[in-house]
């Protein structure tokens, strides 16, 4: 086996789960040299796996496959809010050897060691690597459909919904209300929320000083969290609880209103963040267990469903799938 640079692995995932990626060193590495390395997802994760392989296993051939290819341009873009961190993109995979397919792989033959894209194309791999990121999980609300999602956009995953969100912010008139929904359950990134809360209303201090931006939060976890922004940012924050407000039951897209078990929340922008779970090609392929999540090996990221696969990024989970938040 070559030698293996912890440096390098660390230096590669210290944007995104730096710790679990170079807990999954020895199982990315176990191979031979001169095998075939398939890493599906150029987000943070696969990306700094691809390099990071590259780096400690030259003679491996590694092909990344990315379905978006705004996310293999680094960078992230101009506020008021911003978005997830984008992986390492184009140039620094290229210079690091690694090949890459502009696809989406639709599912993984464990047997045969393919994987199928929605090109029709099937790629062969002796190991594979899966960072497939996080989706949306379906709660039921009634209205929150594929328009909901674009009128309220999440912003949390995908490059598109973080410019509409942006775009309806800077379009807002002063005095406006924007809307920040906490969901439950397990998440990426769990103190999102209350930084895009301080990110948005430190714009609106500056750009439009008579608009609020309102904190819906699923639980009473935030309000801690909350009471220092208040502090921060004075009259320009407020705080919903879910104890006051109840479970979210049903959204109204054409007036952006929440409605809750005990009440209901109209806002110019509503950042409606949905419930989440493990990408939809962890399902399909038999890496997700029924919490939505990828269960992994503490520190080697190896899938406890599929031994074939390492798991890396927001997908995987070595703890017992408690949520996050
Ligand atoms: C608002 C926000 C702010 C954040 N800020 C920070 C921060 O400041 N610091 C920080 O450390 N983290 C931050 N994060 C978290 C960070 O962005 C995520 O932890 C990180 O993006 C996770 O990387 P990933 O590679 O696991 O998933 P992703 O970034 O989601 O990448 C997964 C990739 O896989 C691709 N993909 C999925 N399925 C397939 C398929 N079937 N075939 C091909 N490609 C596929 C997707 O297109 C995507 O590009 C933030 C997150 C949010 C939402």
């Amino acid at each position: 086996m070559p030698e293996f640079s912890r440096r390098h692995l660390l230096v590669a995932g210290a944007a995104v789960g730096a710790a679990s990626l170079a807990g999954a060193a020895p199982a990315l590495l176990r191979g031979r040299s001169g095998e075939r390395v398939l890493v599906v997802g150029g987000g943070p994760a696969g990306a700094a796996a691809a390099i990071a392989l590259r780096g400690a296993q030259p003679a491996t051939k590694v092909l990344l496959v990315e379905r978006d290819p705004t996310q293999l341009r680094p960078g992230r873009p101009a506020g008021p809010v911003s978005g997830p961190l984008a992986g390492a993109g184009y140039d620094a995979l290229a210079a690091a050897g690694v090949s890459i397919a502009v696809d989406e792989i639709r599912d993984i033959d464990w047997q045969r060691g393919t994987a199928a894209a929605i090109s029709g194309r099937s790629f062969a791999f002796d190991r594979i690597v899966v960072a497939p990121g996080v989706a949306a999980r379906d709660e039921g609300i009634e209205g929150y459909d594929r328009d909901a999602a674009e009128a309220m956009p999440h912003g949390w995953f995908g490059t598109t919904s973080i410019r509409r969100l942006a775009a309806q912010i800077r379009a807002m008139a002063d005095g406006g209300t924007v809307a920040i929904r906490v969901p439950p359950g397990r998440m990426r990134f769990p103190e999102g929320p209350f930084r895009r809360a301080a990110e948005i209303a430190g714009y609106l201090a500056r750009e439009k000083p008579a608009s609020t931006v309102v904190l819906l939060d699923h639980g009473n976890t935030g309000a801690d969290r909350a009471a220092d922004l208040v502090r921060a940012f004075g009259r320009n924050v407020d705080y919903v609880s879910g104890a006051s407000f109840g479970p979210v039951e049903r959204v109204d897209a054409a007036t952006r209103t929440i409605h809750g078990r005990n009440g209901r929340l109209a806002a110019d922008v509503v950042n409606f963040v949905p419930a989440q779970m493990a990408g939809e090609l962890a399902l399909r392929a038999g890496l997700a267990d029924a919490t939505g999540w990828c269960p992994v090996e503490a520190g080697r990221q190896i899938s406890r469903l599929q031994p074939r696969a390492v798991l890396v990024g927001d997908a995987a989970f070595a703890g017992d799938g408690a949520a996050a938040s």
